[in-house]
């Protein structure tokens, strides 16, 4: 074993958007010197642009990168994200949340939900809606407040930000920590004609960058993992049809909502992110049942405020890379696969798969086989995990009854075959109100819980632990919940005077 400064290795990050100045600051940060970082991305080309909504576990990433909250809030025009409004999911007027963190409290070994099931009573005729009075962040949401006391009943969080000027961010504090960043496009790729290993990358001023291991976060063009080493690619339309989507910004709203909107619509759905300066919105669609002109022409008429731009219409194609790290190279972001951002988790998995890469990362000259083996198997299962949650909303909708949505993309996904992981988690909800988490899954039951019974989901029964209580005990167990849930919540004060005192807001 002969590791030390002379077994510097050669990391070289193909992109610069949220992927690569992500991957760049956090190897950078926890591989110090024996890594040297070349990060290359192209003023020319650009980035995606998009990108605005997060999940809790960013605060983690932001964490471990010794960046304070505040700054973060105040250099990506921040604002708090308590959870995910869904509106006319289950039929065109009903309504729901996937809110983060906890819902109740669960009894000993008894969860939550079976409490709740039971006093329901009549499973059969559960009122969902008030399922949802026992989650402080979905109480928070609707009285637009939001609080922070430093202390264990924070509200979970994430953040919708402006994911151009984290890159930014990032790149100014990559570039403390050493890593040095080439402006150029690359239009060529060498590699070993033996290995088929990647060598080096070629600029077209006929600059040559060499490596030891390559990331690849150039985004959809998959410069390296796809288009270079052809590492396949796994189409999962046939359960996510949606391929298309317009963006457009529009002014700041009155009020500043602590939650992202999503608003099914005809053939897709629209999203409606608050950042402190604009608001971003945008159209997700099946071009098969929407025409790109119809699709653009709804998402203008349904802005709460004044559009700051023409909309710009992205192209792609939901599903992953077979191989995520093939030969010397990984994939991240965008380069490595596509699942359309209905639970906001694609940044989320640049985060998971850089901090794998960390986890997993190869001594030099280590051919890493058994590596590389366990990078993609772990890979695989979380894409598969976080793309059964996302089918879950479509396949649960009980849209198309109208006449202009006949035959449409809600019909189609609400009589598809699902994966057999999907069909066995409604299965086993559907009879026994259970959901049992897979290890290290990213949602938690109480978000499979959310969306289930936010769509229309019964439960047939609850589990017989919950009988241990009277009714008397159990009415008086849930009413102390809501009192101490909306008495937290009334003392918190208003969204956006919160992050106003929190950044030193400039008010507009
Ligand atoms: C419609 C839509 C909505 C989205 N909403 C969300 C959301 O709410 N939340 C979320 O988490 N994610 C969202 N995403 C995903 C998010 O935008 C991306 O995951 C994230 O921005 C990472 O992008 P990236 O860095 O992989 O790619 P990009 O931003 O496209 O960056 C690619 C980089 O590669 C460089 N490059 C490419 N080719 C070359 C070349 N030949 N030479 C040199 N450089 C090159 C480019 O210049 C650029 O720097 C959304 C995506 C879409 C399409």
């Amino acid at each position: 074993m002969q590791q030390g400064v002379d077994m510097q290795q050669q990391l070289v990050i193909l992109g610069g958007g949220s992927a690569g100045w992500m991957a760049a600051a956090m190897l950078a940060k926890t591989l110090g010197h024996s890594v040297a970082i070349t990060l290359v991305e192209s003023e020319e080309i650009g980035t995606v642009g998009v990108g605005e909504a997060s999940i809790p576990p960013l605060t983690l990433f932001n964490r471990a990168l010794g960046i304070d909250e505040r700054d973060f809030m105040a250099v990506t025009a921040a604002t708090f994200k308590l959870g995910i409004q869904f509106e006319g999911w289950g039929n065109p007027n009903a309504c729901y949340m996937h809110a983060f963190g906890a819902m109740g409290r669960d009894l000993a070994l008894t969860p939550f939900v079976h409490l709740w099931l039971k006093q329901s009573g009549n499973t059969r005729a559960v009122d969902a809606s008030d399922f949802w009075r026992y989650s402080a962040n979905a109480c928070a949401s609707a009285a637009n407040r939001f609080g922070l006391t430093g202390g264990q009943g924070d509200l979970p969080h994430a953040y919708h930000f402006d994911a151009g000027l984290y890159a930014n961010y990032l790149r100014e504090f990559s570039q403390r920590l050493g890593v040095k960043r080439i402006n150029g496009r690359v239009s060529q790729v060498h590699t070993d004609s033996t290995s088929g290993d990647i060598t080096a990358l070629e600029l077209s001023d006929g600059t040559r960058i060499a490596g030891d291991l390559f990331i690849d976060c150039s985004g959809f063009a998959s410069l390296l993992i796809d288009k270079t080493l052809n590492a396949g690619f796994e189409d999962w339309s046939h359960w996510l049809p949606c391929d298309s989507a317009w963006a457009v910004p529009s002014a700041r709203g009155d009020m500043l909502r602590p939650y992202t909107r999503s608003i099914a619509h005809q053939a897709g759905w629209q999203w409606q992110i608050p950042l402190q300066h604009r608001t971003g919105n945008g159209m997700v669609f099946a071009s098969r049942w929407w025409d790109e002109q119809d699709a653009k022409a709804a998402l203008l008429a349904n802005l709460d405020t004044q559009a700051l731009d023409d909309p710009r219409l992205l192209k792609f194609k939901v599903g992953r890379r077979r191989k995520q790290w093939h030969h010397n190279c990984v994939a991240l972001g965008l380069a490595s696969g596509f699942l359309e951002p209905l639970e906001s988790t694609s940044i989320h998995l640049v985060q998971s798969g850089i901090m794998r890469l960390v986890k997993l990362f190869p001594a030099k000259g280590l051919a890493a086989d058994a590596l590389r083996d366990e990078y993609n198997r772990q890979s695989q299962q979380e894409f598969e995990q976080i793309r059964d949650f996302i089918i879950l909303h479509y396949c649960l909708n009980s849209r198309g009854s109208n006449q202009s949505e006949a035959g449409s993309l809600w019909r189609l996904c609400r009589n598809m075959a699902l994966p057999t992981s999907l069909e066995h988690k409604i299965a086993l909800f559907k009879e026994s109100g259970m959901v049992v988490r897979q290890q290290d899954e990213l949602f938690a039951e109480v978000a499979w819980q959310q969306v289930m019974l936010g769509q229309g989901v019964s439960p047939q029964s609850w589990s017989p632990m919950a009988d241990k209580l009277t009714s008397e005990q159990l009415t008086e167990y849930l009413q102390n919940i809501q009192t101490i849930t909306s008495g937290a919540v009334s003392k918190m004060p208003p969204h956006d005077q919160f992050i106003q005192a929190y950044c030193q807001m400039e008010t507009a």
